[in-house]
Parts: structure tokens; C-alpha cells; sequence
């Protein structure tokens, strides 16, 4: 199904890894379980990889992976915003806030923030299976770090919706004046 290997030139990158992928360092953390991941997953993060790898093909001035830095890859989300599906209002909207607005406006459409945030998780995981290394994997950077948690604040702010991990009814003010006594 990968339309883009015909004729896949392997551009020098040698993976120096000597087979040292299995740490055998048996420490008694037993964490060893090997995932059941699901197979989607894996599909849509080796959809999502072929999709960074085929921008990288792309990019003027050509860029490898090894040069790839977190700028690069707020480059990369950046121009998938073009492809988004959520309306995110900007300042001047009268819409910005209200999570379900009474009319259209001419306001762009965007990634969403969970989408973008559930992609970098896959590219960053992609990449280390890719022989890159941690220490220097650009999607788990500090300017993407703090990249997606503008875009959630910010997506947050304009469409009137909580990201918030907890989805814990806050008890709206306890009100101790219903005491009926009889
Ligand atoms: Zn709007």
C-alpha cells in the first residue's frame, strides 16, 4: 500500500545502531508486556510517518531527517493545518468563545489540537523506531512541547471548550441555603 517507494533512494542514512535494541537488563520492572497495541495505531502512525518522510522529500531547501529540528517539524504542522476539519475563531469574531456558534464565519479551519497532539505522539515514537535517537528527536522538542500547549490554550479560548485532562464535574458552589427543615 506505500505509493511513494518506487524507486525509495536510501539517502546515506545508516542507522549505527550494533544490535543493542534489547537491553537485557533484567531489574526486576517486569514491564515487558509487549503492548497489544492496536493495529490501527500502528497503520496511522506508519501513515503518519510516510506523510513526514514524503514532506521532508519535498522541502526546499531538501532537508534529511537527521537535520530535522523542532522548528521543522512546527513547520510540518503548520502546513497541515491547511488540510484541518476545526473551526477556530479568531480575536475579532463575534463567535470566539461560543462553542457552538449560531452561523457561519469566515474564520479558517485548523487542526485540532487532540489531533495535532496524538500526531506528534505517533511521530515521536516513529521516529526513535526509526533508528532516530531520543536525545535529539525533534517532535519531542521543547519549542513542540510548548507549540501544542499554546494551540490548546488558544483553541480552547476560541471555540469555548476545556482540554482538560480531568473531567471532573466541578460541583458548581454548594449552596448550604436548601436546608429544609421541617
Ligand atoms: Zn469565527
Amino acid at each position: 500500500m506505500d505509493l511513494v517507494s518506487s524507486g525509495s533512494t536510501n539517502q546515506s542514512v545508516e542507522s549505527p545502531t550494533s544490535g543493542s535494541s534489547m537491553t537485557n537488563n533484567s531489574t526486576g520492572s517486569g514491564s515487558s508486556t509487549s503492548t497489544p497495541t492496536s493495529s490501527r495505531y500502528e497503520n496511522q502512525k506508519r501513515r503518519d510517518w510516510n506523510t513526514f518522510c514524503q514532506y521532508l522529500r519535498n522541502h526546499r531547501p531538501p532537508l534529511s531527517l537527521a537535520l530535522c529540528s523542532g522548528s521543522h517539524v512546527l513547520e510540518f504542522l503548520n502546513y497541515l493545518d491547511q488540510f484541518g476539519k476545526t473551526k477556530v475563531h479568531n480575536h475579532p469574531c463575534p463567535f470566539f468563545g461560543i462553542p457552538n456558534p449560531p452561523a457561519p464565519c469566515p474564520c479558517p479551519l485548523r487542526q485540532a489540537w487532540g489531533s495535532l497532539d496524538a500526531l506528534i505522539g505517533r511521530l515521536r515514537a516513529a521516529y526513535e523506531e526509526n533508528g532516530g535517537r531520543p536525545e535529539t528527536n525533534p517532535f519531542g522538542s521543547r519549542s513542540v512541547r510548548i507549540y501544542l500547549r499554546d494551540v490548546r490554550d488558544f483553541q480552547a479560548k476560541s471555540r469555548g471548550v476545556s482540554y482538560e485532562k480531568k473531567r471532573k464535574r466541578p460541583k458548581p458552589k454548594v449552596s448550604a441555603t436548601t436546608s429544609s427543615a421541617t
